[in-house]
């Protein structure tokens, strides 16, 4: 029989293992595995997830600090992308976190390290609404199209998806005489309704998209999954926007790259752990240093002022 290999003793594994029934005289032969989750430092490593000082070298998966199979698939891709960029002399490819769950992993591993096993959960990203399921080849599908992931095929069956889309969006701001439309909304539970009203302002009052089409026989043409992700835009219209204006503020600070052989020493204003952590980590711009555990909106404010003095000089 093979056993864990842990810290836990032969003696007491093997007692363990026959105490279940059956197994009275089992003995432990070898010992099946053993995990390292923390080989490599994260903080060494740029969000491209190549080394910091040993260019050209890109780690992913476990000997990141990370646990499990999609997780190691998922920095593999970017790992194996960016090292394929660079050998073609290209931009790399670093993925948002408001663009993709493999942004939010890889940010979170590079800015703020991992003392035990990293697993991706969905409340470690901050703009959810945004990164949707239905949503991910409106996100994706353009950028690994750019750097060769994407085939033309595929890449002609999502602009076909986005035009239907588009099309789709503009259709739902038909409108429906008050005559029908008052009826039938009463079914959920309206009184009255002042005039026509659009397809889209049915569904933003949780009307059912399909029975919508049912109701007036429209939008038969489109598919399921242009339709959700037509319904989810329209229904979420405003914490969407909301999302977005968040996400637009956040691009500022990211857009705002800061010095790679920055001393952070060197700038007084700063909290004497916001400058120890700034120097471990060395972030590529102001909105990665806002997120490193220990540096606070006070210091990134020090940050603004002191790239403001850089630039004027
Ligand atoms: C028992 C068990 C169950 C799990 N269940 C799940 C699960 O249900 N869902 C889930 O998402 N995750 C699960 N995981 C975790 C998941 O398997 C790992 O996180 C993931 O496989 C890590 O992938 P990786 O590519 O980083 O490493 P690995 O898959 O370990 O790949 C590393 C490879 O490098 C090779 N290698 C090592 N040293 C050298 C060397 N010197 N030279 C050449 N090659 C070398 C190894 O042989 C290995 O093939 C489980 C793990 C274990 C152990």
């Amino acid at each position: 029989m093979q056993g864990l290999s842990t810290s836990m003793p032969h003696d007491v594994q093997r007692a363990m293992y026959t105490s279940v029934v059956g197994l009275e005289n089992a003995d432990i032969v070898r010992y099946g595995y053993a995990i390292e989750y923390d080989c490599i430092d994260t903080l060494d490593v740029l969000p491209t997830l190549e080394f910091k000082k040993i260019e050209g070298i890109y780690t992913a998966g476990q000997i990141n600090g990370t646990s499990g199979y999609e997780e190691a698939a998922a920095q593999g891709l970017i790992a194996g992308l960016n090292a394929s960029l660079k050998l073609r002399g290209l931009p790399p490819l670093i993925l948002r976190r408001d663009e993709a769950y493999i942004g939010v992993l890889i940010d979170d591993l590079v800015t703020k390290g991992t003392d035990e096993p990293y697993r991706m959960m969905t409340s470690r990203a901050e703009h959810r609404i945004c990164l949707r399921q239905d949503n991910a080849d409106f996100r994706l599908t353009e950028k690994g199209y750019a750097c060769g992931l994407v085939t033309e095929e595929r890449y002609q069956k999502y602009l076909n998806r986005k035009q239907k889309y588009e099309e789709l969006l503009a259709k739902m701001q038909e409108r429906v005489p008050q005559k029908q439309a008052e009826p039938f909304l009463q079914k959920y539970g309206y009184a009255t309704v002042s005039g026509s009203v659009s397809y889209a302002d049915m569904i933003k009052r949780s009307v059912p998209l399909k029975d919508v089409i049912s109701e007036f026989s429209v939008f038969s043409e489109y598919s399921k999954d242009v339709l959700e992700t037509a319904e989810i835009t329209v229904k979420y219209e405003g914490y969407l926007k909301q999302g977005n204006e968040l996400i637009e503020k956040a691009k500022k600070l990211e857009d705002k790259a800061l010095p790679a052989d920055l001393d952070y020493e060197s700038i007084s204003g700063l909290r004497l752990e916001a400058r120890e952590k700034l120097n471990r980590v060395k972030p590529l711009n102001l909105g990665q240093a806002g997120r490193i555990s220990g540096v606070n909106p006070a210091d990134v404010s020090v940050l603004m002022v002191y790239l403001a003095t850089l630039k004027s000089e």
